[in-house]
Order: C-alpha cells, then sequence, then structure tokens
C-alpha cells in the first residue's frame, strides 16, 4: 500500500470512527450530551398534568414521539388534550404498491390509532393534511389553520416540535405556530418538545449531508447546545409501556409494510431516548405574552 493510499485509508477510518461516535443509537458522547441536558432540566409533572394542551406536531407519529407519556399523563388525570397533525406524513415512503394518498390516510389512521391509545378521543385529532416538504411555500396557510386551533381550543399550552430538530418541516411547523401565537395574541405557555435533535444529539445535520458539513457541525452546534434554554421535564413514570405501544401502533413507520426492500423503518432501538425517564420540554419565548403584559399594565 502507497503512502496516498494509507493517508486515505487512515482517513477513512477516522471518519467511520466519528460517525459511530455520535452517529448510533449507543453513542457514548450523544449520551452524556442528553444525560446533561436532563440533569440541568427542572421537574413539570405536577403542574404538567393539570395543563390542557394543544399538541402540534409536523408528521403522524411526531406526537407519541416526543409527547406520547405527557399526553396520556394529561388524559390520565382529566385534563384536555388536542393533537394537530400539519401533514399526511404521505412521502415518508416511496412504493410501486401504496399511493402517496393511501399512505397518508393510513398515517392519519395510525395517529388517530395511537393518540386513542393514549387516551385522546379521535374527534381531538385534527388532521389539517399538508403536504410534506411543502410547508414552507405554504406557511402562511399554516400560520392561519394553526391559528383558528388556538382560538378554537383555547388552550392552557401548546407544545410543538423543536425549531432544533433539522427536519425542515419541523423547523417549518415551529416558526408558523410562533407566527400564529403572534397573530392570536395568545398569552399561553408554548413549548417546544425535540425529535430529532433528542434522536441526532446537537449535530443536527440531515441523514445526506456530507461530511464536511457533519464535521462542522460536530464542532459548532454541541457549543449552541450549551445556550440552551432550561429544559422542563415531566416523568414518563407509569406511562412508558403505553407509549411504546402506542408508538409500535406506527405499523407503517415500524414494520415493512408492503414488504418491498426499499420499504424503511425506524431501527430497532431507536425509541429507547425517548422511553427514558423524562420528556423534555424547552420553552419557547414569544412576542404575544410581552405585548399582552403591555395591554394589560
Ligand atoms: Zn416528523
Amino acid at each position: 500500500m502507497g503512502t496516498v493510499q494509507t493517508v486515505q485509508s487512515a482517513a477513512r477510518s477516522a471518519q467511520r470512527a466519528v460517525k459511530e461516535a455520535v452517529s448510533t443509537t449507543k453513542s457514548p458522547v450523544r449520551a452524556r450530551w442528553r444525560r446533561r441536558v436532563l440533569e440541568g432540566g427542572v421537574d413539570d409533572t405536577a403542574a404538567s398534568a393539570g395543563r390542557s394542551v394543544l399538541v402540534v406536531a409536523p408528521h403522524p407519529d411526531d406526537e407519541t414521539i416526543g409527547c406520547g407519556a405527557t399526553m396520556a399523563r394529561k388524559r390520565a388525570a382529566g385534563t384536555e388534550v388536542d393533537v394537530a397533525l400539519v401533514t399526511d406524513g404521505r412521502h415518508s415512503h416511496r412504493s410501486a404498491i401504496v399511493s402517496g394518498e393511501e399512505l397518508g390516510r393510513i398515517r392519519e389512521g395510525e395517529s388517530v390509532e395511537a393518540c386513542g391509545h393514549l387516551g385522546v378521543p379521535a374527534g381531538r385529532v385534527h388532521l389539517l393534511g399538508y403536504e410534506e416538504l411543502t410547508l414552507w411555500d405554504r406557511l402562511d396557510a399554516v400560520t392561519r389553520s394553526l391559528a383558528e386551533l388556538i382560538e378554537e381550543r383555547s388552550p392552557d399550552e401548546v407544545l410543538v416540535a423543536s425549531e432544533r430538530d433539522w427536519h425542515a418541516d419541523h423547523q417549518a411547523v415551529n416558526h408558523a405556530l410562533r407566527e400564529a401565537v403572534r397573530r392570536t395574541g395568545y398569552c399561553g405557555r408554548v413549548a417546544a418538545y425535540p425529535v430529532w435533535f433528542w434522536a441526532d444529539g446537537p449535530w443536527r445535520t440531515e441523514p445526506w449531508a456530507g461530511f464536511g458539513d457533519e464535521l462542522r457541525a460536530i464542532v459548532s452546534h454541541p457549543l449552541e447546545a450549551r445556550r440552551l434554554p432550561r429544559a422542563e421535564l415531566v416523568s414518563t413514570a407509569g406511562f412508558t409501556a403505553l407509549k411504546r405501544e402506542a408508538f409500535a401502533l406506527y405499523r407503517s413507520q415500524v414494520t415493512n409494510l408492503t414488504g418491498e426492500a426499499t420499504w424503511q423503518t425506524f431501527p430497532p432501538r431507536w425509541i429507547e431516548p425517548f422511553v427514558g425517564p423524562w420528556e423534555l420540554f424547552f420553552p419557547v419565548e414569544t412576542d404575544a405574552a410581552p405585548e399582552l403584559a403591555q395591554k394589560l399594565s
């Protein structure tokens, strides 16, 4: 093997080692980061149980992954829970057997079933039916849909997917929700639940990002993550089995629905970071609250 080949091969194995350190479920780097975030958090379990909520999910399954135990705890306490599914998730898989429209219907159905398992009646799951990956082009419409729901339901709190998730739909939904809060003057509590941010860590590059981008993220994003607001924690005690069962109801995402070789599913242990002792929420500062405070003063 020549020197160039040796250097290339060393670079490749270094690249592999870095990727493995941050990208496997059991990554010690990521586990340490998660532990640190949770250790800095504050227990909000008791207060959370009594607050009615509108959970805003970009795709069917995000609500269960991010807030499943919190929703179940609220319902067990007799608290009202509404869920808004912004997209129907029709583009999660390409298939020769199931059309996109059909898949959207299947995923919405799975969500109604999963939310039902957590105690949320079907009538409280609001299917907004937008198409994935089009949300940034339809922000105004999405904002109006969310604003209508906020006004109609008037919940004590709104839980929305985090803007720190690398998925464009998650970021768009977070943006639209903040705008809906501003437009409606909603002055309840708003907090963000992490999905991809929590799964993948602060190295929030898309799966298809090149190694250079990934390396830059590995260096810069943990610094950014240190400036996170303190997480508010809700205990999952007594509700993890229910949450696992609800997640398993997403058959199109956890099993090979059509038997096609191209049908990808969540890796077997992917859900583990979401069924630990806590669910976590980062408080979102909104423009509406200070405006209202000004009006009231
Ligand atoms: Zn999602």
